[in-house]
């Protein structure tokens, strides 16, 4: 359903993504792993063109984008059928969460205030913030205020949802309500792109896992299969250090 082909991207002379071929199916949950500076989080920025890719193509269910010549319409289109979650949540300050998560309907769908109102709150509610539609960003505590950036992104009904380390900005006692919120709407099956260090996430809701290191995508396949029984020395190195 998503096929990335030859993603390269190059920050001026260094070469951070070096051809980079991968498939996610429909409703899969993928889990990026991988060191710091391996290029995760730039996939995942090339994959909704917040990085302009140096090449290779994106193709989202008939959807295709060659990434050297794509137009704005283009891209505008690639949006439209992504959506992501930041590490530092990216809320809008001056905005409640209600209207944080109302903004892309109003915007980007042209939905009717009141209709995306009804919607937003809705997901609120999903998401565990029925009691706080009206509380600004910063009287929320950083898990609520991921969880609003998760409500966010379902907002716009994407095709793929792309988490880019949602968890590490948060104290670790608010770690487990966002994976909860995650893992729920992974039960939904929304297909889902996870750049993360939880581990134990990674087995428990991840249908496939990828290692990457140095640009490149070391080993991929089943979690438990890289986790538990990893066929590169790097992924073991890696795994070792942090578990
Ligand atoms: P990861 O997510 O695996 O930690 P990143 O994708 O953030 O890795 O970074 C990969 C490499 O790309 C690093 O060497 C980083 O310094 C470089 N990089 C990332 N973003 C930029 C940028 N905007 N300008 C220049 N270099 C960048």
């Amino acid at each position: 359903m998503i096929k990335l082909s030859h993603i390269s991207k190059s920050f001026g002379r260094n070469q951070v993504l070096k051809s980079i071929d991968l498939t996610v199916n429909k409703g899969e949950v993928v889990v990026i792993l991988g060191p710091s500076g391996s290029g995760k989080t730039t996939l995942l920025r090339c994959l909704n063109y917040l990085e302009k890719p140096s090449g290779g193509e994106i193709a989202i269910g008939d959807f295709k984008l060659n990434c050297k010549q794509a137009t704005k319409k283009e891209i505008h289109t690639l949006r439209q059928k992504s959506a992501m979650v930041f590490q530092q949540y990216n809320l809008f300050r001056h905005k409640t969460a209600l209207e944080n998560v109302m903004e892309g309907l109003v915007i980007v769908k042209k939905l009717p205030r009141e209709e995306a109102r009804e919607r937003s709150a809705a997901l609120l509610e999903k998401v565990g913030l029925a009691d706080k539609l009206d509380a600004y960003p910063s009287q929320l505590s950083g898990g609520q205020q991921q969880r609003v950036g998760i409500a966010r992104a379902l907002a716009l009904e994407p095709e793929v949802i792309l988490f880019d380390e949602p968890t590490s900005a948060l104290d670790p006692e608010l770690v487990g309500e966002v994976l909860e919120v995650i893992r729920k709407i992974a039960n939904e099956g929304i297909t889902m792109i996870v750049v993360t260090h939880e581990i134990s996430f990674a087995q428990d809701v991840a249908n496939h896992a990828v290692f990457m290191d140095g640009g490149i995508i070391v080993e991929e396949g089943p979690p438990a299969e890289l986790i538990y029984h990893p066929r590169e020395e790097r992924t073991r190195q890696f795994l070792k250090r942090i578990t």
